[in-house]
């Protein structure tokens, strides 16, 4: 069996996203409306930030996950109850959110903040996806999505926070 080192993984599933038609910047764009508030930022700070939480083993493996689901789905390979149950997105449904928490927690509780309001505020690219459901199986890949920007958002907050308390300490 063929191994793949973390670079590889990394660039499929980067292919993998922008097949089902989600850039980086998309999910960037999503961090920017996010944390603009809060802190003097950048859409190419917002997008490192997405890229860092895209290159940590975990993020890779859900997005493989999520989106091999959706894929499989839309192609009506899963047996009934299930294929219909993820097909609809059926509201009490919850296991696309469950897998993307594996994202969403890799920065610390203010990633599970950011997901809970993307998931009522749907912004850019999340309502996009939101609105290809009829259309396209996107159950898990919306979900997936608002992690990946939720724990940027929270991984970008640290960073400014980080910054703060050297400033303090200097002072
Ligand atoms: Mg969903």
């Amino acid at each position: 069996m063929y191994k793949y080192d973390m670079d590889e993984l990394f660039e499929l599933s980067i292919e993998a996203l922008r097949k089902k038609g989600v850039e980086i910047q998309d999910i960037a764009e999503v961090v920017y409306e996010l944390q603009k508030d809060y802190a003097p930022i950048t859409i190419e700070l917002c997008e490192e930030n997405v890229l860092a939480v895209l290159r940590k083993r975990e993020t890779i493996h859900a997005v493989l996950t999520a989106l091999a689901i959706d894929k499989a789905v839309d192609q009506k390979l899963f047996d009934e109850p299930i294929q219909s149950i993820i097909e609809d997105d059926e509201g009490l449904y919850g296991i696309d959110e469950v897998l993307s928490l594996a994202v969403v927690n890799i920065y610390g509780s203010i990633g599970l903040t950011n997901f809970g309001f993307l998931d009522k505020q749907k912004i850019g690219i999340i309502d996009k996806l939101d609105k290809m459901k009829g259309k396209e199986v996107t159950t898990f890949t919306d979900d997936l999505v608002a992690a990946i920007a939720a724990a940027a958002a929270s991984r970008l907050a640290h960073g400014f926070r980080i910054k703060e308390e050297e400033q303090h300490h200097e002072a």
